[in-house]
């Protein structure tokens, strides 16, 4: 394994365990070192720090062990086990409840590796290209961990790999037809890797779209930025009188429709392919419950400006038209705009439109997306549930 040295001062990051190497921080020239090779990082003097990936860019090493150990086998069977220990543990692994994360990245000390898991199907997402060079031997280690209730892996790593990167979307390990039914609190999502957005669906709403069902009983509901419709489902599911879901991709919508169909229900549904800041500037209707789940507004720091106006006006116009006692349930998952700053957004939203506004509940990423203590950036998902009068 090739060595980099860090300069002289630099191992002081090591102490704080942060899984990320600046390219600022190497004392070592990194020209013979190929894309995604693991390398030993080692102090000026040459002790031995750490073992990671390297990667030419701004973040030059992604740190995989503080030990001096080897990345063999068995070490990913090691922290795959650990990370679906916990999942099983949380309860995600069940007949009723079989969608989730089951690795999130720096927050399962795999930094750079995403693995989420639908019904047997696991699809592996690599946001480092070492990761992605080492996808047979995590496809492995799932296989050894979750035996016969893997049917199939599949890595999806083209879309979140550099450019440079020729990287295929293929099964690792089995097959399986799309789109794949999974449950999530006993309800049925179609889910489709394939085609879908990100790795085929937002697993990490699950708690709030739990939550948003014991507000729906009766309403009628707007899901703005709805993807598949997840919310829209536990409204129906509880008993929703009308829901509106809202995206501005076809295809998420035509997926709605196809979740819509698995569910008995009784209320009223209507699917709408349109740009939801448009459509919550020029809303009209009364609602009692609005959901705003956007994509991330920013997503670098130079944006975080310009994210939190755009969150602002976006919360202006559901808490200008809500219903009197209506619900919100706002979100925002740009990682640059902490939970304070997008409160603070809400709560300038509240100060612009002048009526009552009360902050009922804060909510965060699910348990099954963790955050190492070591790496504070993996939370990157906030809302709040409103209520209007
Ligand atoms: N709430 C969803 C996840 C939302 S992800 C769930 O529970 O599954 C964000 C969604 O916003 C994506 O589906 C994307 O297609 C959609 N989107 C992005 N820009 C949009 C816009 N301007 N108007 C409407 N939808 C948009």
């Amino acid at each position: 394994m090739k060595k980099i040295a860090l300069k002289k001062g630099k191992e002081n990051f090591l102490e704080r365990k942060h899984p990320w190497i600046f390219s600022g921080a190497l004392q070592t020239s990194t020209e013979s070192i190929e894309d995604g090779e693991l390398v030993e990082l080692t102090d000026f003097k040459g002790e031995f720090c750490a073992i990671g990936f390297f990667q030419p860019g701004s973040i030059a090493v992604r740190i995989l062990s503080f030990e001096n150990r080897s990345i063999d086998q068995s070490f990913w069977n090691e922290k795959i086990k650990s990370a679906v220990a916990l999942r099983r543990e949380l309860g995600l692994m069940s007949k009723e409840n079989n969608i989730c994360r089951l690795v999130h990245g720096e927050g399962d000390e795999l930094t750079g590796l995403i693995i989420d898991f639908y019904y047997g199907v696991a699809i592996i997402q690599a946001h480092a290209v070492g990761m992605y060079e080492h996808r047979m031997a995590i496809c492995e280690a799932l296989k050894k961990t979750l035996g016969s209730h893997l049917t199939a892996v599949y890595s999806k790593s083209k879309d979140t790999l550099p450019d440079r990167v020729e990287a295929t979307d293929e099964y690792l390990f089995g097959e399986c037809k799309t789109p794949h039914i999974a449950k999530e609190y006993g309800h049925s999502f179609s889910i489709d890797w394939t085609s879908g957005q990100k790795t085929g669906f937002f697993i990490d709403q699950r708690e709030n779209r739990a939550l948003l069902g014991s507000f729906s009983k009766g309403k009628k509901v707007l899901n703005t930025f709805c993807y598949s419709g997840g919310f829209s489902i536990y409204a129906l599911a509880n008993g929703a009188k009308e829901v509106h879901s809202i995206d501005s991709s076809e295809k998420a919508i035509e997926l709605v429709n196809k979740n819509i169909e698995l569910l008995e229900f009784e209320g009223m549904h209507k699917s709408i392919v349109a740009d939801a800041v448009k459509y919550m500037n020029d809303l009209e209707e009364k609602f009692d419950v609005i959901i705003l789940d956007p994509p991330a507004f920013a997503k670098h720091k130079n944006k975080r400006h310009q994210a939190i106006k755009a969150y602002t006006r976006l919360n202006a116009n559901a808490i200008r038209q809500i219903n009197s006692g209506g619900t919100i349930f706002t979100f925002s998952c740009s990682q640059v705009v902490d939970p304070y700053q997008f409160e603070k957004a809400v709560i300038n939203a509240a100060i612009k439109v002048g009526r009552k506004v009360q902050i009922l509940y804060h909510l965060h990423q699910p348990a099954d997306h963790p955050i190492s203590a070591f790496h504070p950036e993996g939370e990157y998902l906030k809302g709040l549930i409103l209520k209007v009068s």
